[in-house]
């Protein structure tokens, strides 16, 4: 049986083991030592990443009892390798997976929670508890929490006797009875787990709740401890930074400057609607009477302008009237009729205006990319 050198002292980093097995496997070798800091994939937590001497090592296993790590080349049986497992991850995982249980240990005590679902994926670390917190609830979980990791709490992680153990009231998703590791958090949680943690909760240095909603009846709390915390606290920083130079305002103060943007551009889309409604109405007051085919051009209005001056248009003369709109190099079409079927009608008038676009028998749209003058003189002419 392999020696767990993560169950004894979660820092060690690097050290000397000997290979007792290598085999091939479908990912490379798979590989057994006498000792091992490679923690294997567990309790939510993903394995640890490293070397064993010029090998690297990218998956860490356990299976039965044993630990199997998988190496990109063979090594040999019997000899001893320095190796090392990627520290800054590790560390990282240390002070996420930490954080967890202060977390954890405090909605217990707080809110009754239970941890039912904990993930420390390489990119989102997530909780899932099974009552529903609300924002003052996370708010004081997450207040609390740091407090503990400024008061730089004991951690410990050990084996106590079975007759011990059936004293203690431990969080645990497993029941069993015997082998069962407890890792303590003074005053703050005590609970069954495997996996390597900080010694101290201050070495945690920040727990921040970044996010939460509903999950299955309960709380989804997503997590960032440490480090991770940090380079969030510092991308979010200079996007703060960033957005109150371009409001010109007071970083504490950006969130009131967004406001005032919305309400400004509310009022904006206000006026916009009265405009355009003032200006179609103007279109649709100027249109000429007693003529059997309109072509009007509408260079400022929107398709929706365009379609509700057309059927106005179509009410008013017998053969086809057509609204254009100036775009880069074609103008936007929307063509009317109440007398002639414009869907069979379409190829000859796209045809005829370099046009491209369709619709119903009553109205078609589409792109022109004919000159205005060629548009005038074929719509004004326009017989079927
Ligand atoms: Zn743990």
């Amino acid at each position: 049986m392999t020696r767990r050198l993560f169950d004894e002292d979660s820092y060690i980093a690097l050290f000397y083991a000997t290979v007792l097995k290598c085999e091939k496997c479908e990912n490379g070798y798979c590989i057994t030592l006498d000792k091992t800091a490679f923690f294997p994939t567990g309790g939510g937590q993903s394995c640890d990443t490293g070397k064993i001497g010029d090998a690297e090592i990218r998956d860490v296993f356990e299976k039965d009892g044993e630990i199997f790590h998988i190496a990109d080349r063979e090594l040999i049986v019997g000899k001893e390798y320095d190796c090392g497992i990627d520290w800054d991850k590790r560390f990282s995982k240390m002070q996420n997976h930490t954080g967890e249980h202060i977390l954890s240990g405090l909605a217990h005590t707080h809110f009754g929670c239970t941890n039912v679902g904990f993930h420390l994926g390489n990119d989102e670390i997530t909780i899932d508890f099974d009552k529903k917190l609300s924002d003052i609830d996370i708010a004081f979980l997450e207040m609390r929490a740091n407090k503990a990791v400024f008061n730089n709490l004991a951690v410990k992680a050990y084996y106590p006797e079975p007759s011990e153990l059936e004293k203690m009231n431990y969080r645990s998703k497993l029941d069993l009875k015997e082998n069962v590791r407890i890792v303590d958090i003074f005053g703050v949680d005590l609970c069954a787990c495997c996996a390597p943690h900080v010694k101290s909760t201050g070495a945690v240095g920040l727990i921040k709740i970044v996010d939460f909603q509903s999950y299955k009846g309960g709380t989804r709390l997503y997590i960032l401890c440490g480090k991770d915390a940090y380079e969030d606290y510092v991308q979010k920083s200079q996007t703060v930074r960033e957005i109150s130079v371009l409001l010109s305002a007071k970083q504490s103060d950006i969130d009131l400057a967004v406001k005032r943007i919305f309400e400004e551009n509310a009022a904006l889309k206000v006026q916009i609607s009265e405009a355009k409604q003032k200006a179609l109405n103007s279109a649709i007051s100027k249109l000429e009477t007693g003529k059997r085919n309109l072509c009007i051009f509408a260079d400022d209005f929107d398709a929706n302008q365009m379609r509700q001056l057309a059927n106005k248009a179509a009410e008013m003369c017998e053969g086809i009237c057509g609204i254009f709109s100036q775009k880069q190099n074609s103008f936007s079409y929307v063509i009317t009729s109440r007398n002639i079927d414009l869907k069979t009608n379409s190829q000859k008038i796209n045809a005829a205006i370099s046009g491209k676009g369709g619709g119903q028998s009553t109205m078609i749209c589409g792109s022109a990319f004919a000159d205005k003058e060629a548009i005038i003189s074929f719509i004004e002419n326009f017989e079927v």
